[in-house]
């Protein structure tokens, strides 16, 4: 094999090129990480705010020019690691536990609201409390569908209710908690 001969090529060691050549190591592929610029020096300036943020001591002398041909400065450090360097003091990664208890999140689209579903030990499954409505995409019919593959029990199939209100089912988790759906179309 050629010393110059790679499975993979990288442009760029900043999160993404790091987090890609770390994921891809243990493949044993030979990977090669082509960045521009040179490792930052260890000084106390790395540790002055002012320094880093305000002079912009290791920001680029480069000059780029926006659509309109004007000249601007683009705020960006070229140095092994990239941007995280400087901008990635804090990088979430939050785990199952950092919720401190089994937490789903639905997805949603702004401005609407979203919700979750938590499981706790001071809570109780139930189908005899308050019953809650979740809006079922892309219909209930689908949804019931979704909820017996998952297990669930469902409650018969989807009514339609009068004046345009749209369609509601019901069943009953895997927990025990009895739940309604809505969708304003069905079938
Ligand atoms: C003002 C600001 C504040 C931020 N604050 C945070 C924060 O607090 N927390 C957080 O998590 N994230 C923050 N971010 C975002 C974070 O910095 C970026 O999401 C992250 O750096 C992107 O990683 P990247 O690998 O895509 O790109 P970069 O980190 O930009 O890495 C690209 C790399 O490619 C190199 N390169 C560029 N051109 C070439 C070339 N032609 N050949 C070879 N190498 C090249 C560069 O030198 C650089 O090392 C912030 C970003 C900005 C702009």
């Amino acid at each position: 094999m050629d010393r110059n001969d790679f499975d993979v090529i990288i442009v760029g060691s900043g999160a993404g090129g790091g987090t890609l050549a770390g994921h891809l190591a243990p493949s044993g592929k030979r990977i090669l990480i082509l960045e521009r610029g040179g490792w930052l020096p260890r000084e106390l300036e790395n540790w002055d705010a002012g320094e880093v943020f305000v002079d912009n001591r290791y920001v680029s002398k480069e000059t780029w020019y926006d659509e309109r041909g004007k000249a601007f400065q683009p705020g960006i450090h070229y140095y092994v690691g990239g941007q995280t360097k400087f901008y990635g003091a804090a990088l979430y990664r939050l785990r199952r536990e950092d919720f401190g208890v089994p937490m789903a999140i639905f997805s949603y689209d702004e401005p609407s609201t979203g919700g979750s579903i938590v499981r706790s030990s001071t809570l109780e499954p139930s189908a005899t409390g308050s019953l809650v409505y979740l809006n079922a995409r892309p219909t209930v019919d689908a949804t019931l569908e979704r909820v017996k593959r998952a297990g669930g029990k469902v409650e018969g199939p989807a009514v339609q209710l009068p004046n345009d209100i749209g369609w509601i089912g019901f069943f009953t988790d895997t927990e025990g908690n009895r739940v309604g759906l809505h969708s304003k179309t069905n079938g």
